[in-house]
């Protein structure tokens, strides 16, 4: 209760400091290096279908203090050891490749001149254009169905909403665990009808429209842009066997490099997930030099150059909460 309290006071201090321009008290102290992760935008931070998105005006707040107070830098020069010594060196990603990132982070992006790196999958050369888990949260959201099964495995909605399996585990979660795309495209064909539904109200398009290839194009074509890959499906790549696991990375890589004309070298695995084997192999055969990780998975992954982890961010509390918040993941 006196932790809650003294947290809760803590944050009005940090919004004070904030209105009042002392903001800079907060950044001054702060040095080394730290790579955010973000993943959609919208207009209003809608939290009904997903905790996730932050709207275009919270991460128009971002850039400015971010430009204004640390040094902000790509992927590549995180990776490479290019920082600043006197200040917070930041690298900016954008998982999924929404459509949302081309409406809205573009032009921010453009108009503070810094720099992003965007993972895309290669979801437009499938019969499913979306991300599974988008999917997930709108039909499972909307829908007046009380069970289902996929594959022998029935689903009950439970008093909180969530549809669990007799192993008492969510949908979402289940998901990840088989990994595979098959299991996904079952769950797909079952709601199939109830998306198409959904997909006429426009209002929802910034939660789950993914960029069109022509728009990932154009995101290449910005200086302040990189595009990297999140896969091909979006499978959990460490729930499928290592053969497929590398199958999708070479499908993503020439998928991307036929469309950007540029030779991919970044990755951040869907879902953070990803075996010691797989990127192992990435880095040595696959020239995917720069892999992300959410937290690290192994050990000794801190001792390898091609990869690193990411400070994930939500759009809970203010935005001066949330720059506060933030990190560095290298300490130096
Ligand atoms: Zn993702």
């Amino acid at each position: 209760m006196i932790n809650r309290i003294s947290n809760k006071i803590n944050r009005i201090q940090t919004d004070l400091l904030f209105s009042l321009n002392f903001e800079k008290f907060i950044f001054s102290k702060k040095r080394g290096a730290v790579i955010l992760c973000y993943h959609g935008l919208d207009l209003y931070e809608d939290k009904r279908f997903n905790m996730r998105f932050f709207s275009n005006k919270t991460i128009e707040k971002h850039f400015f203090y971010l430009k204004k107070y640390t040094n902000v830098i790509s992927v590549k020069d995180y990776f490479e050891g290019r920082f600043d010594s006197t200040k917070l060196n930041v690298a900016i990603t954008f998982d999924d490749g929404y459509k949302n990132n081309f409406k809205y982070l573009k032009p921010l992006l453009e108009q503070y001149e810094i720099h992003a790196s965007i993972y895309v999958t290669g979801l437009n050369q499938t019969n499913y254009p979306f991300i599974w888990a988008d999917f997930a949260d709108l039909v499972l959201f909307h829908t007046k169905i009380g069970s289902f099964y996929i594959q022998q495995d029935e689903f009950i909605k439970n008093l909180n909403g969530q549809f669990v399996n007799q192993e008492g585990l969510t949908l979402k979660h289940k998901i990840k665990e088989v990994g595979g795309w098959e299991y996904k495209e079952d769950f797909f064909k079952l709601f199939e009808s109830e998306f198409n539904e959904l997909k006429k109200n426009k209002a929802l398009d910034d939660y789950w429209k993914i960029m069109s290839d022509e728009e990932i194009k154009a995101c290449q074509n910005s200086r302040f842009i990189t595009i990297g890959s999140h896969g091909y499906y979006h499978n959990n790549l460490n729930n499928i066997p290592f053969e497929d696991a590398k199958g999708e990375l070479v499908k993503s890589k020439l998928y991307l490099e036929n469309l950007t004309q540029t030779n991919v070298s970044e990755i951040a695995y869907p879902d953070g997930a990803y075996t010691e084997e797989l990127s192992k192999w990435a880095n040595d055969q696959m020239n995917l030099k720069y892999q992300l990780a959410c937290s690290f998975k192994f050990e000794d992954d801190h001792d390898k150059v091609y990869i690193r982890s990411r400070f994930d961010l939500y759009p809970v509390f203010s935005y001066s909460n949330q720059l506060k918040e933030i990190q560095p993941i290298l300490k130096f």
